[in-house]
């Protein structure tokens, strides 16, 4: 399976369709999942094109892991969320649907049960303040 840059992830990057984005270096682009699980779900993208995990160039795979942990405790900080589940999907079997690589940051809430994967879309609004939320809270 090869990468195909028409995806939808790829067209984010390029700047060809709007995102709520939380952080962005010549590495990576954080955004807000406009399907939320819970309130901040997040994704870390690395710039670095792969499908997935498993094609992935193993030096971008390294340098996007310190991000990862950096954006999760600012999530954490400005959500106020309980724990946090870190997900990576791998090929359409396994639950992939965007063929770009991305890191799921996702708050779990005491007595709150995480919503399906991709189901509800998030209001605009909501997104945009907690995008800027977040941010604020990054080191
Ligand atoms: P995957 O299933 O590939 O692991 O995750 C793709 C994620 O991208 C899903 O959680 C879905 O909600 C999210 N998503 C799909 N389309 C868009 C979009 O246009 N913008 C953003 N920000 N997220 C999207």
């Amino acid at each position: 399976m090869t990468y195909d840059p028409s995806n939808i992830f790829g067209k984010i990057l390029r700047g060809e369709i709007p995102a709520h984005k939380v952080y962005e270096d010549d590495a990576a682009l954080v955004m807000m999942d406009i399907f939320p699980q819970s309130r901040g779900h997040l994704l870390v993208i690395p710039k670095a094109t792969s499908r997935n995990l498993l094609d992935a160039d193993p030096a971008a795979l390294a340098a996007v892991m310190p991000l990862v942990q950096r954006i999760a405790k600012a999530l954490l900080a400005a959500t106020g969320a309980d724990g946090l589940r870190l997900a990576q999907f791998n090929e359409a079997p396994a639950g992939q649907t965007v063929f770009h690589l991305h890191f799921h940051l996702i708050p779990v809430y005491e007595g709150t049960a995480l919503a399906p994967h991709a189901s509800g879309k998030a209001d605009d609004a909501e997104l945009a303040k907690l995008a800027q939320a977040i941010a604020t809270h990054l080191a």
